[in-house]
C-alpha cells in the first residue's frame, strides 16, 4: 500500500518529464545567453535561466584571442538565498521519488549528455581553450560518473542482519538534503558531472556554482538536465567568486560541499565549511612525478611523458609535471625536448593543435615567471616555450613547451604547482632515491614509473606514498567504479570523489532495528497446548 502510493508520488512528481522521443530535439542545443554578441550569463535557479540583478560582473574572454564573450555575475546574496529555499523545497519532494525513477532519469540524462558531446566541448574550446578532442574527453570522463550513476540501484542497496530471535537491523542510505558544488575552470564539464549526477541520483538537491572563468558547460549541462527529467530546484546553478562560495560555507540549509580547486580556496572552504557543521569534500592542487628508468620502452615512456605534461597545456592537477630521471635516463632528455618542439600550439579548434592558451593574462604571465625564476636559480632552460605567437591569434595566453632540467628541490620551480606546459626535470641515480624524494613532496595527487621490470614497478607501487599511481600509464585516473584517490597535500576531507565513496559522501546511513515478534501475531493459528512458560 505504502510502497504504490509512494511510486504514484514519484511519478506525479516526474510528470514534466517529455516523453523521450521528444527529447532528442536537444541536439540543436541553444547556447543559451550568448546568441548574439556579448550577453551575460544566467544564473538557473527552479527550472528557470535568469539574469541577476546584481551590479557586479566578471568578465568572460576567449583565451586564445582575449574576444569578449559574455559576463559572468556576482549573484546577489537574495539570489543565493532564492536558489537554496528552491532547492530546500524540491529537496524534500526528491527524496520521496524511488530511486528506479531516478535511476531512469539518469538513464536520460546519460543518453542526452553523449548526444550533446560535441557542442558542449565545443564550449570548453570557446572558453577554456583546450583542444576540441581534448574537450570532448573532458565530457566524456565525466559522462562515465552519469553511468555510474544509472547503477545506483545496486550500489545503494541496503544491508540486513537478523541480531535476535525476531529481531532485526538493517541500514539503508539516506540523502543529506541540500548540497553543493564549487568547480575549478580546468574540467568545466568533467568535474561538475563528478558532482551533481551522483548528487542528485541519491536523492539530494544541489547548487552548483562552476568556475567564473568557463561557466559555459555547466550552463548547457543545466539544460540537458531540465530535458533528462531533473525536476525543477533538484539542481541549480549559481555563479560568482569569493562572496558566492562563502555564501555556501556559512548557510545551514547546505550539508555538504564537493570542491575541486587550487590549496588556496580549498583550505578556506574546508576549514570554514566544516567549522560551520558541514561535509566537505576537496581535491586541492598536485605536483605529480613521472619516474623514469633506464629500462623502460624508450619511445613509448618519451611520448607518454610530454603527452601528459604539455597536453591541456598543463592545466590537468593530474599533468606530469615533474620529471625524475634515473641514471643514464637523463640523456634522453634532449629526444624528449624534441618531441616536445615539435607539439603545434594553437587555437583548440584547430584540428592540428596539441597545445592551446592557458585560461588568462595572467595564468600566462605566472607560468612565465616561475620559468624565469628557475633559470634564475640555476636550472638549465633546454626548451624554452615563451615568446611563442600564434598566427591569427596573437593576443592568446599561449606559452609553448618548456623544458627546465638540472632542477633542484629547493628551486621555486619545483616547490610550485607551477599549471602551465613546463616539465621540470631531476637527476637521480636509484630508484630508491626517486622514491624518496616523491614521498618527501606533500602533494599526492599521482604518479608514474615506466620501466619494463615488474619488480621495480612493484617496488615503486608499495612503496610510494601517492594515491593514484601509473605504471607505464601516465595518467592514471580511474574510471568510476573505482574513486579519484588523490591523497596527502592533494585533498582535504576523506571521502573520495566518484566511485562508492562518492555515493557515500552525498548519503548517510541510517540503522533501523525492528522487533515484530512472532508471539504476537493476530494471524497465527490458537495454541491448545499446556503453556510451558519456557
Ligand atoms: P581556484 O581555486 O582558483 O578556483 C576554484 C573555485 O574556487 C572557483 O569556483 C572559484 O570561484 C573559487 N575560489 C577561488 N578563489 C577563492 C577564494 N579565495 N575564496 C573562495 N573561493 C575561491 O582553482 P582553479 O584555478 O579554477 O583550478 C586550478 C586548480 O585546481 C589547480 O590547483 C589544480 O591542481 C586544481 N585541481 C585539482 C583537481 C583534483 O582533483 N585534485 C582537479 C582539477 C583541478
Amino acid at each position: 500500500m505504502m510502497l504504490s502510493a509512494s511510486l504514484k508520488n514519484s511519478s506525479t512528481y516526474l510528470k514534466r518529464t517529455a516523453p523521450f522521443a521528444r527529447r532528442t530535439f536537444s541536439t540543436q542545443l541553444p547556447l543559451l545567453q550568448r546568441v548574439s554578441g556579448v550577453e551575460t550569463v544566467k544564473n538557473y535557479i527552479n527550472g528557470k535561466f535568469t539574469d541577476s540583478k546584481t551590479n557586479d560582473w566578471i568578465e568572460l574572454r576567449n583565451p586564445a584571442t582575449q574576444e569578449l564573450i559574455g559576463y559572468v555575475p556576482e549573484t546577489t546574496q537574495d539570489e543565493l538565498k532564492e536558489a537554496t529555499e528552491t532547492a530546500a523545497a524540491a529537496a524534500k519532494k526528491w527524496r520521496q521519488t524511488t530511486v528506479l525513477a531516478r535511476q531512469r532519469v539518469m538513464m536520460d540524462l546519460q543518453y542526452l549528455i553523449r548526444l550533446n558531446q560535441d557542442k558542449i566541448a565545443e564550449n570548453i574550446v570557446q572558453e577554456q581553450g583546450k583542444t576540441f578532442a581534448d574537450a570532448k574527453g573532458d565530457v566524456f570522463r565525466g559522462l562515465q560518473v552519469v553511468e555510474q550513476a544509472c547503477a545506483l540501484t545496486t550500489h545503494l542497496m541496503g544491508e540486513k542482519l537478523t541480531v535476535a530471535k525476531d529481531m532485526e537491523t538493517y541500514m539503508y542510505r539516506e540523502p543529506l538534503g541540500v548540497v553543493a558544488g564549487i568547480c575549478p575552470f580546468n574540467f568545466p564539464a568533467m568535474i561538475p558531472l563528478w558532482m551533481f549526477p551522483l548528487a542528485i541520483a541519491a536523492g539530494n538537491s544541489i547548487i552548483m556554482k562552476p568556475s567564473e572563468r568557463d561557466p559555459g558547460a555547466m550552463m548547457m549541462l543545466a539544460k540537458i538536465a531540465a530535458e533528462a527529467g531533473i525536476p525543477d530546484g533538484v539542481l541549480n546553478v549559481v555563479h560568482g567568486s569569493v562572496d558566492c562560495v562563502n555564501y555556501i560555507c556559512d548557510e545551514p540549509q547546505i550539508k555538504a560541499i564537493s570542491f575541486v580547486g587550487s590549496d588556496r580556496a580549498g583550505e578556506h572552504i574546508y576549514s570554514r565549511g566544516s567549522a560551520n557543521g558541514k561535509r566537505v569534500q576537496a581535491n586541492l592542487g598536485a605536483k605529480n612525478h613521472a619516474v623514469l628508468l633506464p629500462d623502460a620502452n624508450k619511445q613509448a615512456a618519451l611520448n607518454a611523458i610530454a603527452g601528459a605534461a604539455f597536453g591541456a597545456a598543463g592545466q590537468r592537477c593530474m599533468a606530469l609535471s615533474t620529471l625524475i630521471c634515473v641514471g643514464e635516463t637523463k640523456d634522453w632528455l634532449p629526444e624528449l625536448a624534441e618531441r616536445a618542439r615539435n607539439l603545434k600550439v594553437g587555437y583548440g579548434m584547430d584540428p592540428d593543435t596539441d597545445v592551446g592558451p592557458l585560461i588568462t593574462v595572467q595564468s600566462k604571465e605566472r607560468v612565465e615567471r616561475l620559468i624565469q625564476s628557475g633559470a634564475n636559480e640555476g636550472a638549465n632552460l633546454l626548451l624554452d616555450g615563451r615568446g611563442v605567437t600564434v598566427k591569427g591569434y596573437e593576443k592568446g595566453n599561449f606559452v609553448g613547451p618548456t623544458l627546465l632540467t638540472d632542477v633542484k628541490t629547493h628551486m621555486e620551480c619545483y616547490r610550485e604547482e607551477i599549471f602551465g606546459p613546463v616539465l621540470v626535470c631531476l637527476n637521480v641515480d636509484t630508484l630508491d632515491e626517486a622514491i624518496e624524494l616523491i614521498n618527501k613532496n606533500p602533494y599526492g595527487n599521482g604518479t608514474a614509473v615506466f620501466t619494463n621490470s615488474g619488480p621495480s614497478a612493484r617496488k615503486f607501487e608499495h612503496e610510494i606514498d601517492v594515491g593514484q599511481v601509473g605504471i607505464n600509464v601516465p595518467i592514471p585516473v580511474p574510471v568510476p567504479p573505482f574513486s579519484f584517490t588523490g591523497s596527502r597535500g592533494s585533498i582535504l576531507g576523506d571521502m573520495n570523489f566518484y566511485g562508492k565513496s562518492g555515493l557515500h559522501f552525498y548519503t548517510k546511513p541510517k540503522t533501523v532495528t525492528s522487533l515484530w515478534k512472532e508471539s504476537d501475531s493476530s494471524h497465527s493459528r490458537a495454541s491448545v497446548s499446556m503453556p510451558t512458560m519456557r
